[in-house]
């Protein structure tokens, strides 16, 4: 759903503004498309995931004529267990939460960011801390909970970062996603930092946040099962599982990504005027086809990631040419790695440099 209503300073993701984007159209294209390349993947999907840009603008009628159709031609069922939306704190009301239940959708995940009003206006957003907290207690009743929340943002305290962990805490949230700020390439957050207006957090003050976020999250109950993900007990997200599981997934619409489980990775171009008038008879998607090294890369960027790891024998399984030792032999700096019941996975101090780690072992392949 590629369309937001204000461009977040700091956000790289593709979306227009939202009276670019003409919903209705862009309904029958999901469907187009999806008719042309349902044969991609397993049917009924196991999940369903509306991202964004900002579905949560999208009227409630068309997301119910979408909903239906895709259920009418068996894209989604009764095995469409887990189904997210991607929410903004200012589009949701009493009745649009409502209808997002009745059609269905019983994840909700809230781009929350903090619970500080000075910190969210500095980075663009359109929501304050009162509507975030209002929005979870509202959609709670309704299904799963995961607040999306970012750290290390420009001038941010150790302080107002703990004060954030401690509102999303108890607010008790079934799942919370949590990233550093990063400064991609183009956008004005970079453009900020680059012509010396704002400063970037240094990596202390990062560690320390970090450091902070998964000791509290842990002694309030929440698995980290992957670097940026927590969860209560049997609250994993299953959508983002698949991705880092190597599951076969379709991506719809303008800048959408599809994998097929096994070496095809497609990807729609981030054109919405160019997909509206597309008519799926040609593929719109670029396709690539992954060597051996490019896979055994992504398996382990993707799976070092979780808190399982890898299994050594499933590596060698996929990768015959590639041998586990390379994985095995100890790094320079000890104790950032650990294997265990042939499992190789990350330490508490490998995953606070995990990016430093993973590309090491990936120089090895
Ligand atoms: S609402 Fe989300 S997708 Fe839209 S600009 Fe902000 S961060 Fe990006």
């Amino acid at each position: 759903m590629p369309f937001c209503r204000r461009k977040c300073i700091y956000c790289d993701f593709y979306s227009v503004g939202e009276r670019l984007a003409d919903r209705e159209s862009l309904v029958r294209k999901y469907l187009e498309e999806f008719d042309a390349r349902r044969h991609e993947i397993p049917l009924p999907a196991k999940t369903l995931y509306l991202g964004g840009g900002t579905p949560s603008l999208m009227p409630v009628e068309q997301l119910s004529a979408l909903v239906e159709a895709l259920s009418a031609r068996g894209a989604i069922g009764e095995s469409t267990t887990e189904r997210t939306i991607e929410i903004n704190p200012d589009d949701v009301t009493e009745d649009k939460a409502v209808a997002w239940s009745r059609l269905g959708f019983n994840r909700f995940s809230i781009g929350v960011q903090s619970f500080d009003d000075t910190l969210l206006r500095t980075i663009g957003r359109r929501h304050d801390a009162a509507s975030a907290r209002r929005v979870v207690e509202t959609l709670q009743p309704l299904g799963d909970v995961s607040l999306d929340l970012i750290f290390a943002l420009p001038e941010q305290t150790v302080e107002q970062w703990r004060q954030t962990v401690a509102e999303a805490v108890a607010l008790r949230p079934q799942h919370i996603s949590a990233y550093a700020l990063m400064y991609e390439e183009g956008t004005p957050l970079t453009r900020l930092r680059d012509n010396g207006t704002i400063r970037e957090a240094d990596d202390d003050i990062y560690l320390e946040m970090f450091s902070y976020l998964t000791d509290t999250l842990a002694a309030a109950g929440y698995r980290q099962y992957e670097i940026s993900n927590y969860a209560l007990p049997g609250h994993e997200s299953r959508h983002n599982s698949a991705y880092w599981d190597g599951t076969p997934y379709l991506g719809l619409g303008p800048a959408a990504h599809s994998y097929d489980g096994r070496r095809t990775r497609r990807a729609n171009p981030a054109d919405i005027r160019r997909y509206l008038k597309h008519n799926f008879i040609t593929p719109f998607f670029n396709q690539e086809t992954l060597t051996d090294c490019e896979l055994a890369e992504e398996y382990l960027l993707t799976r070092l990631r979780t808190a399982r790891g890898i299994d050594l024998s499933d590596f060698q399984r996929r990768f015959p040419s590639l041998s586990a030792d390379l994985l095995t032999r100890p790094l320079p700096t000890p104790d950032l790695v650990a294997i265990e019941n042939n499992r190789l996975h990350l330490t508490r101090a490998g995953i606070m440099t995990s990016d430093a780690v993973i590309l090491a072992l990936a120089q090895r392949l």
